[in-house]
């Protein structure tokens, strides 16, 4: 059955490979975007999505932007929480601003997107609810530390909203990508991208349409019964 999906952070990267693959499977999707207009007019040329630009770091305009998603689609059965920014920098040079822009962007989106979309899902006793988290998250990356505590803490919430919502029908799970070829990654110098594959398992970076797959895994009926799990998509580099 074709499915109601809103993606944040749909214009580039895992997100916009998330966007293909829902739209390839047939499934109507909304995402939000920040700036990047000609990348999302592209993406919705291309696939028949529709776009938002939205600042997921506004609790306001994050609740318009689901309500205006959810009248496009009809209805709101998955929502896939995506959007994200990373910092690199020791803690000594880590500015409050630094700390607020990261943890507002990584994890107060999150909290603002599922509280406003698990209203229309409680209401049909049905969801699902995928955010994207980071294997630096669990392991904690050198230099990261706001992206790394953002990150955890979507962890922390993804376990308790999936306790909260599962008596609602909604399952709620975290992706936690390793090393994945987006414009994320595209600061890093050629050395420094392969000291990083070096310690990857799989020895090579991720690909977007890889994280896509286990998004639309864990919004199909065949994840029925999981719930509250943060699956890594990281080439086996967090373990
Ligand atoms: P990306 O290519 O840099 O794309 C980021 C997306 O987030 C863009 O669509 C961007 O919109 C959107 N965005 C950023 N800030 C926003 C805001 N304030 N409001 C609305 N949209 C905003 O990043 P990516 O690599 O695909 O990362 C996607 C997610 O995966 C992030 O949560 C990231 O932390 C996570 N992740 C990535 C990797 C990796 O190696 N790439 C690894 C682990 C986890 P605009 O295009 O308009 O700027």
């Amino acid at each position: 059955m074709n499915k109601k999906i809103l993606i944040s952070g749909g214009s580039r990267g895992i997100g916009a490979a998330t966007v293909e693959a829902f739209a390839a499977a047939g499934d109507q999707v909304v995402f939000l975007y920040q700036s990047s207009h000609e990348a999302a007019q592209e993406i919705c040329r291309r696939t028949g999505a529709a776009s938002i630009p939205a600042d997921v770091t506004d609790s306001n305009t994050v609740r318009d932007a689901v309500d205006q998603a959810a009248k496009l689609l009809g209805g709101l059965d998955v929502l896939v929480c995506n959007a994200g920014i990373s910092w690199i920098g020791q803690i000594c040079d880590t500015s409050d601003a630094n700390w607020q822009q990261i943890c507002n962007t990584n994890l107060a989106s999150v909290f603002y997107l599922c509280r406003s979309a698990s209203e229309y899902m409680v209401k049909n006793h049905s969801g699902r609810i995928i955010n994207v988290g980071s294997v630096w998250g669990r392991c904690g990356a050198s230099c990261e530390v706001a992206y790394s505590a953002s990150k955890a803490g979507v962890r922390g919430l993804t376990m308790a909203l999936a306790k909260e919502l599962a008596p609602s029908g909604i399952t709620v799970n975290c992706v936690e990508p390793g090393v994945i070829a987006t414009d994320m990654n595209a600061g890093f110098s050629p050395e420094e991208l392969n000291q990083l594959i070096e310690e990857i398992p799989l020895s090579r970076m991720g690909e977007p349409a890889e994280v896509a797959r286990v998004i639309a895994f864990l919004a199909s009926d065949a994840a029925s019964y999981v719930t509250g799990q943060c699956i890594g998509v990281d080439g086996g580099f967090g373990v």
